[in-house]
């Protein structure tokens, strides 16, 4: 990869990434599992966006590829299985090789299996600080980055530029959030599952940072729809709106009834959210968990 393919511009970052207090990182790597809920949800399709932009996987594992006139960008390979369906989806499309890999974020249930593409001669480019994560959390699935990106940046192929950006601390450190330029796709992983709570856990998240991201996210205009990590192929944006209104009103339920003087199982007993909510896929399962994560959140300042 030449410098000209990947422009790095670290100024772009939105605002600089604050330390709070981190405690203890718990890493799970079963993030999909939770997802999967049917057969079909189970089997892997290609969903054309236009301007070359497919988004690809299973309800459970979902990853974008751009088509381009110079080769292919792919994304998140997910495991050796994910990135094998992935390259003969690809090779439906065109004969052209897979130039690129590009990681959003460093957790293993999106970062494994890429070596199928390393084997065709891939360059693979992540945010630098996803490797402090694969330093402390190795794993010998995930193919190392050839490039690394200390902020926004992006790869130009043929006539396309991918846009990469870098919003900070939010879900891990290391997110990139992706667009074609004059696409209205915006391919943003984990920090939104469409029309899904997600995992009450919150695995690796910040939840005042994830906040933030999302809310810098909906200020851009400039795009319409959305593919998540996980969930439905595509969503329009009001499912990135829903998300962080559904973090903001768990937050704020968690925090009143911390000001009354509930704590621990009292005070998640006592959570329950307006109907738009619990429309939400996983509310049943997950809103306990939830309360129980922004209760630590706000009790240990992390
Ligand atoms: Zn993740």
């Amino acid at each position: 990869m030449s410098r000209r393919d990947v422009v790095s511009k670290p100024g772009l970052s939105k605002r600089p990434v604050f330390g709070r207090a981190i405690g203890a990182l718990t890493f799970f790597f079963t993030l999909g599992v939770a997802f999967a809920a049917s057969a079909d949800e189970a089997a892997y399709e290609t969903v054309s966006l236009g301007q070359g932009v497919y988004s690809f996987g299973t309800y459970a594992a979902r990853s974008v590829f751009v088509v381009t006139s110079a080769g292919v960008i792919a994304t998140d390979p997910v495991d050796a299985p994910h990135a094998m369906a992935m390259r003969e989806a690809i090779s439906a499309l065109t004969p052209l090789p897979v130039r690129y890999v590009v990681y959003s974020h460093a957790h293993w249930d999106h970062a494994a299996g890429g070596q199928i593409f390393k084997n065709e001669g891939a360059h693979f480019v992540s945010h630098a600080s996803c490797m402090d994560f694969w330093r402390r959390h190795p794993n010998p699935d995930i193919v190392a980055p050839d490039e690394l990106l200390e902020g926004s940046g992006q790869i130009e192929l043929g006539e396309t530029v991918l846009r990469l950006q870098y919003h900070g601390r939010n879900h891990g450190d290391c997110m990139l959030i992706m667009r074609v330029e004059g696409s209205d796709v915006l391919y943003v992983n984990d920090l939104v599952t469409p029309f899904n709570v997600g995992l009450g856990a919150m695995p690796d998240y910040d939840p005042g940072e994830w906040v933030r991201t999302l809310e810098e996210l909906e200020a851009d205009r400039s795009w319409r729809r959305m593919v998540g990590g996980h969930g439905v192929p595509v969503a329009p944006r009001e499912a990135l709106s829903q998300r962080r209104r559904y973090l903001q009103a768990l937050m704020t339920a968690v925090r009143e009834g911390m000001e009354k003087g509930l704590r621990y199982e009292a005070l998640y007993d006592s959570i329950e959210l307006p109907q738009e909510f619990r429309d939400m896929r996983g509310y049943d399962l997950q809103l306990r968990r939830g309360a129980e994560r922004i209760f630590h959140y706000y009790n240990m300042g992390w």
